[in-house]
């Protein structure tokens, strides 16, 4: 392709409303344009990316066995409702009435469908089976921002695996979970896998790839040293040897005017956030329920939410902790206290000589051994874990960052070919719905995630896989007939090579040449100058490390060849 044949509207500056990296660096290097909140289109650069990422997933979902398919992003309301979904998924999909006054949902997401087309297999012989698409999704994002990382319209890779035993769920999991590393791998990222939990999908394990981006929303906890990985709602870490000092005998004293955990920490007499108890009163089922953690811990609401069985938690009202405790917020404790259920984060057992609030405004008590003086009814993970502490596996210092999920694999079991009665015979002859997967890969969020990766102060920095073009020839002089006949006779020797190349022959000063393929990011520029051709020698400059080279103009374009597949994977 000529550059000056192309549609490649690079951006002088940063677009103002931007602050991911890849959102800002897409739109200047001229990758995409919004159309609306959350509704981007690609432009050929950006296009030319997405198709290689969809290459690299499909090949790998082939390799798998699976079988491409192509849905229609229109379903009706009747499919979903059979799961109970199309009440489950509510603000979140995109839903009108046809000229029939038919409910119409746009697919987000197609379990049913695809355990509705199961429904056709007849026997266990025809299994397993892995069906898979690369389509359009919708989801009506409440906040869609970042560009192309959380988007209302994207295309995504969703595969569905179906099997009558247990064990091939497991297998297909397995392969997917393999086959997801090589895909990010050569797409040019290297995400975390994190266990999660499967929220509206259903079923019984899940496992995120979650990429470290400042853009993301998700936190984690990972261990660099072994390899452990959970997100923050989930995470847990080990337990510092109990280590405790100060007075043993339980002693009330005046604390006025301390209302948080900070505040009796400067006070005289106090105690550091680690020596204290905090003591929070939350509603479960209606009932009070006080929950004890370390003063400089915070509690994880999803840790609750997962271990305690309940149809409703929420915090308190300092009305109904008053009624419960006979104080406000800011002077609560759990010592003498047997009227309510009391769960206690596991991180307080064994301490003693901790101080807590009295139950009595202005008043603590300290000299508190909590298994001594405090009915504790349960011990439980509640904690979130922060940064630096220790990992629960090998003890090394764990990271607490953001991330971006990137790929989600489910085990979903037989909820959706209950629902739409997809069984097959065993050896038996006995009917058995099939046991499902489902395993998703957002093409577009894949592309921004190489971005949030490869980028330097100059640009983006495509891996040789993803990029728009390998490389690019920058005439430096278009004008001058010598330059350009090099420019051209490699550009056409690296076609012939299967190389993809972009010919830069623009009439543009070198310099704004050369920032727009720096911006844009192709792995290697050939400058073809007429100092250089004098000598017989054209530039090869690699964008990631800024090394040159001269080659002979005569062995450019198998050099450049043998270069570029080098670095394909
Ligand atoms: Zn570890």
């Amino acid at each position: 392709m000529r550059w000056s044949k192309s549609f490649l509207p690079t951006l002088r500056d940063d677009p103002s409303d931007a602050e991911a990296v890849s959102h800002k660096l897409l739109l200047r290097a001229g990758f995409m344009r919004q159309l609306m909140a959350g509704v981007y289109t690609l432009l050929p650069m950006g296009y030319r990316v997405a198709q290689k990422i969809t290459e690299i997933v499909r090949h790998e979902m082939n390799e798998l066995g699976g079988q491409e398919f192509k849905l229609p992003t229109l379903h009706p309301r009747e499919i979903w409702d059979k799961s109970g979904r199309w009440d489950v998924m509510g603000q979140e999909m995109f839903r009108f009435e046809d000229r029939r006054g038919s409910d119409v949902g746009l697919g987000m997401t197609a379990e049913e469908i695809f355990a509705h087309l199961a429904s056709e297999l007849r026997s266990y012989k025809q299994m397993p089976q892995i069906w898979y698409q690369i389509h359009t999704k919708y989801r009506d994002e409440a906040r869609p921002k970042s560009g192309l990382l959380r988007v209302r319209e994207f295309t995504m890779k969703d595969s569905y695996s179906l099997d009558i035993e247990e064990e091939g769920l497991d297998y297909a999991f397995d392969q997917h979970f393999k086959a997801y590393r090589k895909i990010f791998k050569r797409i040019g990222f290297e995400p975390v896998a994190v266990e999660a939990s499967s929220g509206a999908m259903g079923g019984s394990q899940s496992v995120e790839f979650m990429l470290r981006s400042d853009a993301g929303e998700d936190w984690i906890a990972a261990c660099e040293a072994c390899g452990y990985a959970a997100n923050v709602e989930k995470a847990t870490s080990a337990i510092p040897a109990v280590n405790d000092a100060g007075p043993d005998a339980l002693e009330k004293f005046a604390t006025p005017g301390v209302r948080t955990i900070a505040d009796l920490e400067t006070f005289e007499g106090g105690a550091p956030g680690f020596k204290q108890i905090k003591t929070l009163v939350y509603m479960i089922d209606t009932k009070p329920v006080l929950l004890l953690l370390r003063g400089d811990d915070s509690l994880s609401e999803q840790k609750l939410i997962d271990t305690v069985e309940a149809e409703e938690m929420r915090p308190a009202t300092p009305e109904e902790v008053k009624a419960a405790l006979g104080a406000l917020p800011g002077s609560l404790g759990a010592v003498g206290v047997s009227e309510h259920f009391i769960i206690a984060d596991e991180s307080l057992r064994g301490h003693t000589k901790m101080t807590t609030g009295a139950n009595e405004d202005d008043f603590h008590l300290r000299g508190v051994s909590v298994e001594r003086d405090i009915d504790v009814k349960a011990w439980l993970d509640l904690r979130e874990v922060k940064d630096g502490e220790a990992c629960v596996q090998c003890g090394k210092a764990l990271s607490v960052y953001k991330t971006i999920e990137v790929g989600h694999i489910f085990k979903l079991g037989t909820k959706y070919s209950e629902a739409m009665g997809a069984n097959v015979l065993d050896q038996n002859g006995k009917a058995r719905p099939i046991i499902m997967g489902s395993y998703g890969i957002g093409i577009e969020r894949s592309l921004a995630a190489v971005v949030e990766t490869c980028n330097d102060e100059n640009g983006i920095v495509w891996p040789v896989n993803v990029a728009p073009f390998e490389v690019v020839i920058t005439v430096v002089k278009p004008k001058n007939v010598e330059c350009m006949e090099v420019g051209e006779r490699i550009y056409d020797a690296l076609i012939g090579f299967g190389i993809d190349v972009l010919l830069d022959d623009r009439d543009e000063r070198p310099g704004v040449k050369f920032k727009d393929a720096d911006l844009i990011g192709f792995p290697y520029r050939l400058t073809v100058g007429p100092k250089g051709i004098a000598d017989g020698k054209v530039e090869l400059r690699t964008r990631r490390d800024g090394e040159t080279d001269d080659l002979d103009i005569d062995r450019a374009a198998e050099t450049i060849m043998e270069t570029v597949l080098a670095e394909r994977r």
